[in-house]
């Protein structure tokens, strides 16, 4: 449930999504297409707006984890093509069906209770067959798949709309994995071509791909983290952050040296300082790991969040020579004045990756939207 009497708000730059996606767009050229990756809520930004902006700036598919999160965009009105990566309960694939939803497949099993439940719902069943071309995660192992799988997937109740695999190292500094996968990937395609049976939509790439790698494009990207402006791999540049997550200062009481904040007073004052309180806490995704660790930004001035962050509140410290008033702006992520905090930043203090911070901040901070010019 939001919260919104409470200063605590994501805002969402939609020019920057669409900067984004436009970014991508012109890397891979008018020949590939961009999926909008819009699963976990696009990644806490709110599903529905960002795939609207994403299909306005171009994007041709979406991307979802779950039959739900398919279900949700459909019923906002978005008809564009929807690929459900995870796996979908066999009560629940007539739904995926008769809306439409695209779905990963890499089981005999599971393929055939589609098929089962497309002549059922008297429509065909829209799939991809995923290879597990080195992520060792889900997808048939190249050695299980020959041409009996062909025939498998070419079944009037099925619609054989993509063949596709996921890259396990694509954001790291060596390109070696990468290759690997690809020349993996590149072999399955050269036999289902010989098989005279490639699907229309061949792809690999996620956003760090499609950012470094251009032999692994083929003809559809899957771009999720640039699109938010997180950088996909550490050097990753020309990407907008989407996010300014922010709320305001509620509290401030002027404390003098050896004053103790928080919880299990693990932070001291060390001369006289502003203490002020900030209505975000770990019950928000501000992580509590964070705690005497992490900065925030007030009036452009960097500033350390003190003493153990609480559910619902932090404490920032503020030499006593700086002017700070109740209701000015706090900024844990985004810009202000020529300070700038990244998700990056706060990812690497607690040695999570930027997808885990999106995704952790709860349904109570209000998310807002506008473009920004
Ligand atoms: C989440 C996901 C992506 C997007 O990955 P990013 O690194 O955020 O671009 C692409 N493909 C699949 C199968 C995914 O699950």
């Amino acid at each position: 449930m939001e919260s919104p009497s409470r200063p605590t708000r994501m805002e969402i730059n939609l020019t920057a999504i669409q900067h984004n996606i436009r970014t991508i767009q012109s890397r891979v050229g008018p020949a590939v297409e961009v999926m909008a990756v819009v699963k976990a809520n696009g990644y806490g930004h709110g599903a529905v707006s960002v795939a609207r902006a994403a299909i306005d700036a171009g994007a041709t598919w979406l991307g979802v984890a779950t039959l739900e999160e398919g279900l949700q965009l459909r019923q906002a009105g978005l008809s564009h093509p929807i690929l459900v990566f995870g796996p979908i309960g066999r009560r629940y694939l007539g739904t995926a069906i008769s809306q439409s939803l695209d779905m990963v497949v890499y089981d005999l099993d599971v393929l055939q209770s589609v098929s089962a439940a497309a002549e059922r719902v008297g429509q065909p069943g829209q799939i991809h067959l995923k290879i597990d071309t080195g992520m060792g995660r889900v997808g048939l192992l190249p050695e299980w798949f020959g041409q009996d799988w062909v025939n498998h997937v070419q079944n009037p109740n099925l619609r054989w709309r993509g063949l596709m695999s996921h890259l396990a190292d694509s954001d790291g500094p060596d390109e070696t994995n990468t290759r690997e996968q690809l020349r993996t990937f590149l072999d399955i395609i050269e036999k289902v071509r010989q098989w005279g049976a490639l699907p229309r939509w061949i792809h690999l790439a996620n956003s760090a791909a499609a950012m470094r790698y251009p032999g692994t494009w083929f003809n559809l990207v899957r771009v999720g983290i640039a699109m938010y402006g997180g950088l996909p791999y550490e050097k990753a540049q020309g990407l907008q952050p989407a996010l300014t997550w922010r709320s305001n200062i509620t509290h401030i009481k002027r404390v003098p040296r050896g004053f103790y904040v928080g919880y299990g007073k693990t932070y001291c004052t060390e001369q006289d300082a502003w203490i002020v309180n900030v209505p975000v806490g770990y019950a928000d995704g501000y992580r509590r790991t964070l705690s005497n660790l992490a900065q925030v930004l007030i009036r452009g001035h960097r500033y350390p969040v003190v003493g153990r962050i609480s559910m619902d509140q932090l404490s920032v410290a503020i030499p006593i020579t700086d002017d700070v008033a109740i209701g000015d702006d706090v900024v844990l992520i985004g810009q202000d004045g020529d300070e700038k905090i990244r998700v990056e930043e706060l990812a690497n203090t607690i040695d999570t990756i930027s997808y885990e911070i999106f995704t952790g901040i709860s349904d109570r901070v209000p998310r807002l939207y506008g473009y920004s010019d």
